[in-house]
């Protein structure tokens, strides 16, 4: 009886308790993995897309198997690839073409080569295409992937958008490209934003809080802690809108950034409407059952992928 039990629990492992999620989001089960979807993009025809979650997969780290999607340095490159491999035929995308990047927090969005692709990846933070067969694949751990689709030219786009790179405006700065090289209207563009650490768990340091304070005007909202906005008088200070040693208090303080709702802010200006932009709402810190945080676990986290393609 037991032995029975035990088979039964190898083949179909129970999963941890499932995370909430807004009405557009839904957790699948393929292929022995579980992937995140935004449902809005399941439902065009011509598309693979999907957030891999860290259940299933061949890698192991301290006994635990797991789905590491990146070459990190402690797992091994045929595990990974055979995880990238499994998580593509769990889209859908078993024959498509792996297209990732070198990401190096930047605001740089690449138009990927087929042939080029293949062999070694470009230093890029973002990838767009029109192309058939190719998965842009974007691999984050805290940072905010970002999946897009002109649902008129048939053109997608993946973006990674940690604090640098959301300060260099990349999500904005891909929504453009995908205006100047394909001709994309932002009001055709159906955005997800998938997993990252929210601001329950990100907090950041002045120079962040300042580094956003000076460049964006809506930045306060993204921020929560113990600060006050400062004003001198008739005119905004962007530089000045955050106190962050309120009289009385000797500590340096420190906040708390909502990324995603930064990362939000730049598709809607670019053009996106609310409407069309979904976000997970998930946490990788908090949900470490299900996700990498590198926040939470350091250098012996793996790393999701958020992907899209073209069939
Ligand atoms: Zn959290």
């Amino acid at each position: 009886m037991n032995r029975i039990q035990n088979v039964t629990t190898r083949r179909r492992p129970s999963l941890p308790a499932s995370p909430h999620l807004p009405p557009e989001w839904k957790l699948r089960r393929r292929g022995g993995l579980v992937v995140l979807e935004s449902l809005p993009l399941a439902r065009i025809p011509w598309l693979v897309h999907g957030f891999s979650t860290r259940l299933g997969g061949e890698s192991l780290l301290d006994g635990r198997r797991m789905l590491n999607l990146g070459y990190v340095e402690w797992d091994d490159r045929a595990r990974v690839a055979e995880n990238r491999q499994k998580f593509a035929r769990a889209l859908g995308a078993g024959s498509m073409q792996w297209t990732g990047l070198r990401q190096f927090h930047s605001s740089m969005v690449r138009i990927p080569r087929r042939e080029a692709s293949a062999s070694a990846p470009c230093r890029g933070d973002a990838m767009a295409t029109r192309a058939h067969g190719l998965l842009l694949a974007v691999q984050t751990a805290d940072c905010v992937p970002i999946l897009l689709a002109d649902v008129r030219r048939h053109v997608v786009a993946a973006i990674h958008a940690g604090w640098r790179g959301t300060a260099a405006r990349i999500a904005q700065k891909t929504v453009g490209d995908l205006r100047m090289r394909f001709g994309t209207r932002p009001g055709d563009v159906i955005a997800a934003i998938g997993p990252c650490i929210r601001s329950c768990c990100y907090e950041v340091g002045p120079d962040v809080a300042h580094e956003f304070g000076s460049q964006f005007a809506p930045a306060a909202e993204w921020f929560d802690g113990p600060f006050t906005p400062l004003s001198t008088g008739d005119e905004p200070t962007p530089f000045l809108w955050l106190q962050f040693d309120p009289p009385g208090h000797d500590r340096p303080k420190r906040v708390n950034l909502d990324l995603a709702a930064a990362n939000r802010w730049q598709l809607e200006t670019a053009g996106v409407p609310a409407a069309r932009i979904f976000s997970s709402g998930l946490c990788t810190s908090c949900h470490a059952d299900w996700l990498f945080s590198y926040r939470r676990e350091g250098q012996r986290t793996g790393r999701l992928v958020g992907a899209i393609g073209i069939l």
